[in-house]
């Protein structure tokens, strides 16, 4: 199949900027998103913005949906109707980072009307959607792998075919895990220091360039300390990853206790009003005023 015909359902901080990368590849994009704001800017760059979901994918040859959670997810594709609306023979792919058991169903649903199905949540942020540099870690059958990927390799450097369906959602979760626990411990760490009388910036450099440093680590402890909040990952996000993640743990008999501990802090600081904002504002109710 040439794929000529792209709808994008959901266009926050990332569908936004991996619209724009199907655009520049040369497809034919359609776009809808809840608020109708977050359309106008694509619209002017040559998107199609179409009033519901199901009239965006309606001529779809491959349609993507990057939205916020399972809820937004089942809202869009089945009570909106959008799976529905979908030509046969074309292909779903779900970039959001979703529970692997929604995955499960809405897979055995697009199946049951004869649409291919990918799991293809993304590895990256902001930035690298807004450049088309995400990672692709994807399940489903290998015949639609290899249709989706012009598609996939416009909005990303690397398709990486896990397995079965799932299988992207599965490593997604341990991804978001691992970075989830970093980011809360970080906070951790950085409100000690912050407290003790250290110099800070010398202090959160060196652990940042040893061993407990990461790619992750260094980004995030720079946001943190120049209390630069716009946000590349929202905080809430991040609860419902871990929470997420504990499910699929608990699934094989792992206590997730450490994902555990690292939701509490993303949910208390989306309860001290920075729900709206990025990840790194996890440290500000561990700072004093807080205290
Ligand atoms: P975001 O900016 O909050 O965008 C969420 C999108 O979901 C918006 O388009 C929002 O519409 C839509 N939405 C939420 N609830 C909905 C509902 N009930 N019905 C229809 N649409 C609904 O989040 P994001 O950062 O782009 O993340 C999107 C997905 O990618 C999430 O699954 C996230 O976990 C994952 N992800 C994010 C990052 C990152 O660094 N930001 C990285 C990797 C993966 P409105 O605009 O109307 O609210």
């Amino acid at each position: 199949m040439t794929i000529r015909n792209v709808a994008l359902l959901g266009l926050g901080i990332m569908g936004g900027g991996m619209a724009r990368q199907l655009l520049e590849a040369g497809f034919h994009v359609t776009v809808w998103n809840r608020s109708k704001d977050k359309a106008a800017s694509l619209a002017t760059a040559g998107a199609h913005v179409a009033e519901t979901p199901a009239d965006a994918v309606a001529q779809a040859d491959v349609a993507v949906g990057m939205l916020s959670s399972d809820d937004a997810s089942r809202a869009v594709w089945l009570d909106a109707g959008a799976l529905a609306a979908m030509r046969l023979g074309s292909i779903l792919i779900e970039a959001s980072t979703l529970t692997i058991d929604w995955v499960r169903e809405l897979a055995a649903a697009a199946k049951g009307r004869g649409i291919g199905f990918l799991d293809a949540p993304v590895t990256g942020s902001k930035v690298q959607a807004a450049s088309g540099q995400l990672r692709f870690l994807v399940g489903g059958a290998a015949s639609d792998v290899e249709t989706a990927q012009p598609v996939l390799a416009a909005m990303g450097s690397e398709t990486i075919h896990l397995g079965d369906t799932g299988s992207g959602a599965l490593l997604k979760l341990v991804n978001n895990f691992l970075c989830g626990v970093q980011i809360a411990s970080l906070a951790e760490a950085v409100a000690m220091i912050e407290r003790s009388g250290l110099d800070v910036d010398r202090a959160v450099g060196l652990l940042a360039s040893g061993a407990p440093g990461s790619p992750l680590l260094g980004a995030v402890a720079g946001r943190m300390l120049q209390r630069a909040y716009d946000p590349q990952f929202l905080i809430p996000l991040m609860a419902k990853d871990l929470s997420y993640a504990q499910a699929a743990f608990d699934a094989q008999g792992i206590d997730l206790a450490s994902a555990a501990a690292a939701r509490t802090r993303f949910e208390a600081a989306a309860a001290a009003g920075r729900a709206n904002e990025d990840i790194a504002a996890v440290v500000e109710p561990l700072r004093p005023q807080h205290c």
